[in-house]
């Protein structure tokens, strides 16, 4: 389907609501009925119309015609936030004594799940690097149900084989679930690989303007239809009409500011790499990556998001530089119209803090939709800061 036509036309009913091109903000709790046999319909089948807007409602129906679209799904749900998201689609797909294998180092919210929430309910995670595929295959237990998948990753940009990995999942009647985050559906379709539910965050690029939160798990009607029956309704963490509104409103501006963040970054990650000051950047489109070709094979583009590691071996250096930066901001998030910082060590207490693992010296900055070079101008002179 073409992307113009899902961005401004598909789902739309504009004759519906006075022929206005923005669609109304459906701020309904329920909807009303005139026959009882009619809302006994309801009831049966919730995801058949409209009845409480906990379930169905109709400005969220417009983004999900649209996000299911663009992922190349049959359906898709929109929920509150990107770990609401998660959380419902491995939670409809798992019981008591089921194994899942995931990505080593995947997104907070889910590892946080794995680890802390799940075991409660005997369910247990084994972490594996998840570059090979023989990896996949030696972890896989007879009790795995889910294969937890996150490519790239949003630190390293670790890439898993989707494509291998779906097919011998396929083979072994298990579910996958991939966070699609980085990418979003413009620069990569894990469905299209395969993929049973693909995860994105709303809240980052499809928002893009740092205003709101969201989060998207596409796939299969029945199988959206199980997560919309059971975690859906029952955990209440589908999006409100205003937020969908506004997310839909982010939407047709995402693949132009994705043109333009995409151009941003690759001047950023130029400039990062030749600095006397920089170790080395992580970014999965610059042939220094580890997994550059097979990133070139499964991802149309890459942007936004890259680690620099400085030539440091010192934490105070890192907070020097970050603190040192006028116009990038330091805070969590990315997708905005704002670039941002983060550095790994804000997460590592200081004592803790070991330079002989390169990880503790990441910095990750998120290249936003200002002019390149302004940001290369406040990198170069808090870059000037540091020894
Ligand atoms: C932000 C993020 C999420 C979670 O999304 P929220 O909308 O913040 O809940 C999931 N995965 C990745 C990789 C993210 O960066």
């Amino acid at each position: 389907m073409d992307i113009s036509h899902i961005i401004n036309e598909l789902g739309e009913d504009r004759e519906n609501y006075f022929n206005a091109v923005s669609p109304p903000i459906m701020q309904t709790s329920n909807f009303v009925f005139n026959k009882v046999d009619d809302l006994r319909k309801a009831f049966e089948d919730e995801m058949g119309g409209y009845l409480y807007s906990r379930g169905l409602n109709p400005t969220v129906d417009i983004l999900r015609k649209k996000l299911a679209a663009l992922d190349g799904a049959e359906d898709c749900l929109v929920f509150n936030n990107g770990a609401a998201a998660i959380f419902a689609g491995i939670f409809a797909n798992i019981k008591t004594g089921d194994h899942i294998v995931s990505v080593a180092k995947p997104y907070t919210w889910a590892q946080r799940m794995f680890d802390m929430i799940l075991p409660r309910f005997g369910i247990t995670t084994t972490y594996i690097d998840g570059t090979k595929i023989e990896n996949w295959k030696e972890a896989t237990k007879s009790n795995t149900t889910c294969y937890y998948l996150e490519s790239p990753n949003s630190w390293d940009f670790a890439i898993q084989p989707i494509k291998e990995v779906a097919a011998f999942a396929r083979s072994k009647n298990i579910v996958t679930l991939l966070d699609n985050s980085y990418c979003s559906p413009l620069y990569q379709k894990p469905i299209e690989m395969g993929i049973d539910l693909a995860m994105q965050t709303a809240t980052k690029y499809i928002s893009g303007h740092s205003d709101t939160l969201g989060g998207v798990l596409s796939g299969a009607h029945d199988m959206m239809k199980k997560i919309f029956n059971s975690e859906y309704l029952n955990i209440g963490s589908g999006i409100q009409p205003f937020n969908a509104w506004l997310l839909i409103r982010g939407l047709r501006t995402m693949p132009a500011r994705f043109e333009r963040i995409t151009k941003s970054t690759a001047e950023v990650v130029a400039f990062m790499k030749q600095h006397p000051k920089v170790e080395s950047v992580l970014f999965p489109f610059d042939e220094s990556f580890p997994q550059y070709q097979l990133a070139r094979q499964q991802m149309k583009g890459a942007c936004g998001l890259f680690t620099a590691v400085l030539k440091t071996n010192r934490m105070d250096t890192i907070v020097r530089f970050c603190e040192s930066l006028k116009h990038i901001m330091m805070a969590v998030s990315w997708g905005g119209h704002e670039s941002l910082i983060i550095p790994k060590c804000a997460g590592i207490a200081p004592a803790d803090f070991d330079p002989s693992n390169k990880e503790h010296r990441y910095v990750r900055i998120y290249v936003g939709l200002e002019d390149p070079k302004y940001l290369i101008d406040d990198l170069s002179q808090a870059l000037a800061k540091i020894d």
